[in-house]
Formats: C-alpha cells, sequence, structure tokens
C-alpha cells in the first residue's frame, strides 16, 4: 500500500520544475552567475538587479527591455574602491506583426474626455510596473491559467490599422469565468477598472518582479493583500480593449516588461 501511494505521489507531482531560462535579447532576461561570496546589490540601468538561488547558486536575472539596444550590456555595482561589472551581449530578435480589428473603436482612438482618465492610469501603471521591495522571491513560477496561449510576447500590434505599442505580455485563451492563479506569492500593489486593461491586478512578487493581469470579469483580491502562490485572485473576462475573453499576463523585471514565456520550460 505505502508502495503504491509513493508511486501515485511520482505520478501526480507536478513534473515540470519552472525556472528562468536565458534569453539575450530585447523583452528577454540575462541570467549571471554570481560568485558564491558575491551578495548582489547590482544595478541594470540604475536599476536593482534581482538575486535568487537557482541550484544552490546565486544567480542574477536582469530584464531586458523590448527597447534595449543590442550589444554588449552590464550590470554594475561600487564598493568603497571600485566599480565592479560584469557583462553580457544582447542579439537582435525580429518580433512578427500582427492586426487586430476592435469593435469598440473608442479603445483604439479614446475621445478627449477619455484622455484625463487614460493619463492618470498610465502614471499608476508605470508606479505599479516599477515598484520594488527588497524580499526573497520564488521563480518557480505557476502557469496562471490553463487554456491556450496566443499573442506572443513583443508582437507589433496593428489595431483597426493603426501601429500600436508591442504587446507587452502574454496571452492565454480561456473562457469567461476561468479563475486566475497568481504564479508565484506576492502583495497585490495596484488594481481597478482601467480604460485599455479593463479589470487589472498588479502583483509585486519582490525585487523588482511585477505581474500585472489584464481583462479580468472579477477582481477577487483587495489592495495590499498579500497573496500565496496558485491562490485564485481573479477571473478571466474581456474587459477593456480586447476581441474576447483571454487573460493578458505581463511580466516585469528592474522596470521593463518581458517574456513571462521565459519563466517555464521551453515548448517541445
Ligand atoms: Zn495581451
Amino acid at each position: 500500500m505505502r508502495y503504491l501511494l509513493l508511486t501515485l505521489l511520482i505520478i501526480y507531482l507536478p513534473v515540470t520544475f519552472a525556472q528562468p531560462r536565458q534569453s539575450l535579447v530585447p523583452g528577454g532576461i540575462a541570467m549571471i552567475e554570481l560568485d558564491p561570496n558575491d551578495t548582489g546589490g547590482y544595478l541594470f540601468r540604475k536599476k536593482p538587479v534581482l538575486v535568487t538561488q537557482i541550484d544552490g547558486k546565486y544567480v542574477a536575472v536582469i530584464g531586458l527591455p523590448l527597447s534595449l539596444s543590442v550589444g554588449e550590456q552590464f550590470i554594475e555595482k561600487s564598493d568603497a574602491t571600485q566599480v565592479h561589472r560584469k557583462y553580457f551581449e544582447v542579439a537582435a530578435k525580429q518580433y512578427s506583426t500582427q492586426h487586430i480589428e476592435i469593435k469598440d473603436k473608442r479603445k483604439v482612438n479614446p475621445y478627449a474626455s477619455d484622455m484625463d482618465r487614460i493619463l492618470a492610469e498610465k502614471k499608476r501603471k508605470q508606479k505599479a510596473r516599477t515598484h520594488y521591495t527588497e524580499t526573497e522571491v520564488d521563480v518557480d513560477f505557476l502557469l496562471p491559467v490553463k487554456g491556450t496561449k496566443t499573442g506572443s510576447f513583443g508582437r507589433r500590434r496593428v489595431f483597426n490599422g493603426q501601429a500600436k505599442r508591442p504587446h507587452s505580455g502574454m496571452d492565454i485563451a480561456a473562457s469567461t469565468g476561468t479563475p486566475i492563479l497568481a504564479p508565484s506569492a506576492g502583495t497585490v500593489i495596484e488594481l481597478g477598472d482601467f480604460f485599455f486593461s479593463g479589470n487589472l491586478v498588479y502583483i509585486d512578487h519582490g525585487q523588482g518582479l511585477i505581474s500585472m493581469f489584464a481583462h479580468l470579469s472579477e477582481i477577487d483580491v483587495t489592495l495590499g493583500e498579500r497573496i500565496s502562490k496558485g491562490q485564485v485572485i481573479g477571473k478571466v473576462g474581456a474587459t477593456g480593449r480586447v476581441t474576447g475573453p483571454h487573460l493578458h499576463w505581463s511580466l516585469g523585471l528592474n522596470g521593463s516588461w518581458i517574456d513571462p514565456a521565459l519563466f517555464f520550460a521551453a515548448p517541445d
């Protein structure tokens, strides 16, 4: 009986151990193993760099913005006597273009009367994206919704014939009402009904790693709430600028949106 139970446990335990995968392109992440006696404290473009333990080693995980120029980049820190730099090389990546038709034209060309709201929300979003708390981070992520991944990160997007910002996250197609699980522990730092994103929730996972979930039909958390990994934070919906129900998940690291798929095993 004990043997059978053990077998079942082995079968039903999650088999994928998610951990970040390096991708040295704009929108990707750099991963630099630190010396055992190196306590971190690095900056990348003046923003603090996340350090986590992977396989018993300390690793700096650096978010690379979509706007980053290719070529040599570095993280650095200074002590009393010198500046320490660690270099890495960023290669170009060509992201594809996606054409999208939005029925609600106001979400593509807002009215003049919408602009105050949009600008106020933009400030709140920027503040949330660059939020920083010095805490341990669990980078072993859960996928927040089971569904089909569509609209991949970084795509240049044309809404109703007009070029807009590149896609800043991962879209997962799922029906309205599907529970959204927190991919990792954290704290709710922003939420509300936003013009473009619809109902949204920001979770601070620590050390500049920030999740943003958009287009929710329902928000099931409160501002400042401490969230555990796997906790339901809301339900999938179709609020804001969308063509249908799906979860939009953006993942920010040191102030930049990066591809959330890099926190999961590579697709086969
Ligand atoms: Zn999206």
